[in-house]
């Protein structure tokens, strides 16, 4: 079992995008994710990650969850590792 810790809103983000498909980190490279799903992943992320209760009992607010959603799908490499291509920049 994963043991996140899901009263942070990235960690949560995360946790839905991965657990939906919609991004995977890469097996080579420890910090980079790539976006792989479709469109009907994304929005399953984020009806997962609405259904996330903090160890406080309170959800996430809907508005905050979808910007966070958006700055990570938008930080996300998109298909393939671009350090696995070799095309990527450097670091
Ligand atoms: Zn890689």
């Amino acid at each position: 079992m994963m043991s996140a810790n899901l009263d942070d809103l990235p960690a949560a983000v995360r946790y839905a995008l991965e657990t939906t498909r919609a991004t995977t980190a890469c097996p080579f490279h420890d910090g980079v994710i790539i976006r792989v799903g479709d469109d009907a992943a994304e929005s399953h992320a984020y009806e997962r990650a609405k259904r996330i209760v903090r160890s406080d009992g309170t959800a996430f607010e809907a508005d905050a969850l979808r910007d966070e959603i958006g700055r990570q799908l938008k930080l996300a490499a998109d298909g393939r590792c671009p350090k696995c291509d070799g095309t990527g920049p450097a670091g």
